[in-house]
């Protein structure tokens, strides 16, 4: 994916809407590449500060993009950690479960 591939998904990014795929190589590709970093936080604080326009008489807490990219970095770490958690859940069990069968028919 180039830089104009990643330009396509900010939107989406913003609202929460890409997977947890595109969600991982666009946080990690802003945050090597300078000047998707700036076109993203450009189109981050325009969205957001239209949305607190929108919103009265409180508007909601939205966090700054630093925030946000921070905190889907830490999201897709978190995720990353869990999926491979499952698949060593699912290893070990099919070793445990493989390991009572043999055991089964030895005895
Ligand atoms: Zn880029």
């Amino acid at each position: 994916m180039d830089c104009r591939d990643y330009h396509r998904q900010f939107i989406d990014f913003i609202n929460d809407e890409l997977g947890f795929n595109e969600t991982s190589a666009l946080v990690s590709h802003v945050m090597h590449c300078e000047e998707c970093s700036s076109d993203l936080k450009n189109e981050y604080l325009m969205i957001t500060g239209m949305r607190k326009l929108d919103r009265d008489p409180v508007p909601k807490n939205i966090p700054t993009y630093e925030e946000k990219i921070k905190m889907m970095s830490k999201k897709c770490r978190r995720e990353k950690l869990f999926r491979i958690l499952s698949v060593l859940f699912i290893v070990a069990s099919t070793v445990i479960s493989v390991y009572f069968f043999i055991k089964g028919l030895v005895l």
